[in-house]
């Protein structure tokens, strides 16, 4: 195909996006963390697993997954005859870059006969060999379901297997890995914000590593508990919606705080740290999503013979709710 040469400053990506969508029958996907620019364009904006969800549901040839590799790789496994592209590569995410498959084959080799249970924020290569995947909403479920003489393997955050261990009282083998995102919210930081906004809501959005180390400090008791909700996007949204209180404090990466904001005008919503940005999701900008819906770049396509295995771990994971 020859790609015509565009100046692309004299481009209103906005409109052209708006045409290209028509013309291409794609369907925009944008993370919770994306910038307002790319959430306000998108067909759906949520959290990874609904995002896959929904290119599994949808009509449209073309997938335009504004999120992180991982996000666009399980779009790929669930929805395998659509063309899946992300608009730019290099939107990677540094808790599933802390373990590769050598890695885990060595780990499981110490440890066989195991269950390797993967957070979704896997590589598919790591989806492919583990038993189960889960999201922080659903994981401390995921292993209740295991067998108690079975031992577990969990990776790849450190927070998120110790909060499960605390919820279920179940010792396992955690992969020390862990969101650099993390380090900027503390249980400190947390506790000073609520005692300067006491009659704050709090809010902590549990679907991406960023916060499972909240939800560990929650479960220790380091956080106070009062006012606090762990919530989907979809549940803080309607919280915000129904509370009576004027502010939140909003524990996750600062993205969300535009879809609270633009549903809930009149109401406050503070980020715990202004500074808690993912620089991957922030990447993908809207010439980039312009070329990326233009030459339907660049493709994401998760080899067959890892896809197969995938998806069963995957498919456990969306039935365990
Ligand atoms: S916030 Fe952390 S866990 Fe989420 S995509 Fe960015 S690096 Fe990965």
């Amino acid at each position: 195909m020859v790609i015509a040469q565009i100046n692309t400053s004299e481009i209103n990506f906005r409109e052209a996006i708006n045409e290209l969508r028509e013309e291409k029958n794609a369907l925009i996907l944008s993370h919770n963390y994306q910038i307002p620019e790319i959430q306000d364009l998108a067909d759906v904006v949520g959290d990874s697993l609904n995002l896959s969800l929904q290119a599994l549901k949808s009509d449209k040839d073309l997938i335009v997954f504004c999120g992180v590799n991982f996000m666009a790789e399980t779009a790929s496994i669930l929805a395998p005859n659509k063309k899946v592209v992300i608009p730019d590569l290099k939107a990677g995410c540094s808790l599933a870059d802390t373990i590769n498959v050598q890695q885990l084959r060595e780990w499981k080799d110490k440890h066989p006969d195991t269950v390797v249970i993967s957070y979704i924020n896997t590589s598919a290569a790591i989806k492919a060999e583990s038993d189960y995947c889960c999201t922080s909403s659903n994981a401390v479920k995921v292993v209740e379901e295991i067998p108690l003489n079975k031992e577990i393997l969990f990776l790849p955050d450190l927070f998120l297997g110790a909060y499960i261990e605390n919820m279920t009282g179940r010792k396992m083998h955690i992969w020390p890995g862990e969101c650099h995102v993390h380090a900027k919210l503390t249980a400190n930081e947390i506790n000073t914000m609520k005692n300067d906004l006491p009659d704050a809501d709090f809010l902590v959005h549990p679907e991406c590593g960023c916060v499972s180390n909240i939800m560990y400090e929650l479960s220790e008791g380091n956080i106070k508990n009062d006012n606090t909700k762990i919530l989907s996007t979809d549940g803080m949204i309607k919280y915000a919606n129904q509370s009576n209180a004027k502010e939140f404090v909003v524990a996750t990466e600062t993205g969300i705080l535009h879809q609270l904001q633009k549903q809930n005008p009149e109401k406050k919503f503070h980020p715990v740290k202004d500074d808690a940005v993912c620089e991957y999701m922030k990447m993908i900008t809207l010439e980039k999503l312009y070329r990326s819906i233009n030459e339907e770049i660049y493709e994401v396509k998760v080899p067959e013979e890892i896809a197969k295995r995938a998806i069963k771990p995957i498919t456990r994971m969306i039935n365990i709710v």
